[in-house]
């Protein structure tokens, strides 16, 4: 399914930055804390998240200087098993152009990823229309203490169930714990959620895609208590060797994003190295954590190689032997894209 030539026309350029239609309400989600998008206010607000107003001038400063060149295609195709394609303004780059981009760069699907009610209704209808997105659906951990305060998260999570019986919404995702932006008030409701998410993607037989933000010791008390569904991925993997080893132990996938390739992000190439190669997958989590050297810049699904070719050098392996891993570990938790 992977073009070997790179486009004769880079969907992307022509000036064109993207311009995000709903500013994501989990601004935070980026799990490294050099992220590129600034804390919008105090931290630890009552009950609930600060993430309100984050979409504004941290949103403009991720857009300068558009979107980074098309990399060199990957030998191997992948799957990026962690994006947000509804982060951007249609128009601008069709959902089948930025598939498109991503294929001929060696990035044969996606995981399209929910974050709240209407993105996961958004994952539930663009699943149907391309054979190269398969989806999550969750409620975003900064979410559900507001939905709580609102008295909705019950109504909210039985719509969750209901979207993730569909049979391309292959996981429940993300939600997880957020100690980053949800103060103590709101983290009662924040671990309600993670567990009725739990329990759903028991239940229905989904993977799990955790969001996991200064919260790894709950995290892991909570799967164990709880009892991890059979498939679990943390997204965007901010863990050290020593949550590694846990993974290792449980059988639990990391997911590494563009935070990997990151100067500072010494603590993610070790855990890199002591990852199983069985449990070792990518993602973008796009339009975040743009890899090095494009930091700043928005990012997409057709980035990933950057990241890819940087977890290579990082394990000193060959790309294609690493991608071939990679791949198959993602079908091994998702299934099929075909
Ligand atoms: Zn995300």
């Amino acid at each position: 399914m992977c073009n070997s030539a790179a486009p004769d026309r880079h969907p992307y350029a022509a000036g064109q930055t993207p311009q995000a239609y709903r500013e994501p309400e989990n601004a935070g989600d980026p799990g490294d804390p050099e992220a590129m998008l600034a804390p919008a206010g105090p931290q630890g607000t009552a009950g609930g998240t600060d993430a309100a107003g984050a979409g504004t001038d941290s949103a403009r400063r991720r857009r300068k200087g558009g979107y980074p060149p098309l990399p060199e295609p990957l030998p191997v195709p992948v799957v990026d098993n962690h994006t947000h394609l509804d982060f951007r303004e249609g128009p601008a780059v069709s959902i089948g152009d930025a598939l498109d981009a991503a294929e001929a760069a060696g990035v044969r699907g996606v995981v399209q990823v929910g974050t709240d009610l209407a993105s996961s209704r958004f994952t539930a209808a663009v699943v149907e229309q391309d054979p190269r997105i398969l989806g999550a659906v969750a409620l975003h951990p900064n979410d559900a203490p507001l939905l709580a305060e609102a008295g909705t998260l019950e109504d909210a999570l039985a719509e969750i169930e209901q979207l993730a019986a569909g049979p391309r919404i292959r996981a429940l995702g993300e939600t997880g714990l957020d100690y980053f932006r949800t103060g103590d008030g709101g983290r009662g409701s924040q671990l309600m959620s993670f567990r009725r998410h739990i329990d759903i993607a028991k239940r229905l037989g989904k993977a799990l895609q955790i969001h996991d933000r200064d919260a790894h010791d709950d995290v892991v008390a909570t799967l164990l208590a709880d009892g991890a569904p059979e498939r679990v991925v943390l997204h965007c993997f901010s863990g050290d060797a020593g949550l590694a080893r846990i993974c290792n132990e449980q059988g639990w996938y990391m997911s590494f994003a563009g935070t990997v390739t990151f100067r500072n992000a010494g603590n993610l190439r070790e855990a890199l190295l002591v990852a199983d190669p069985a449990l070792v997958l990518t993602e973008t989590d796009a339009p975040f954590l743009t890899p090095h050297p494009y930091r700043g810049r928005p990012n997409a699904a057709y980035m990933v190689p950057y990241t890819v070719r940087a977890m290579a050098d990082i394990l000193g392996t060959d790309l294609d032997s690493l991608c071939a891993q990679v791949t198959s570990n993602t079908e091994a938790v998702y299934g099929s894209w075909d």
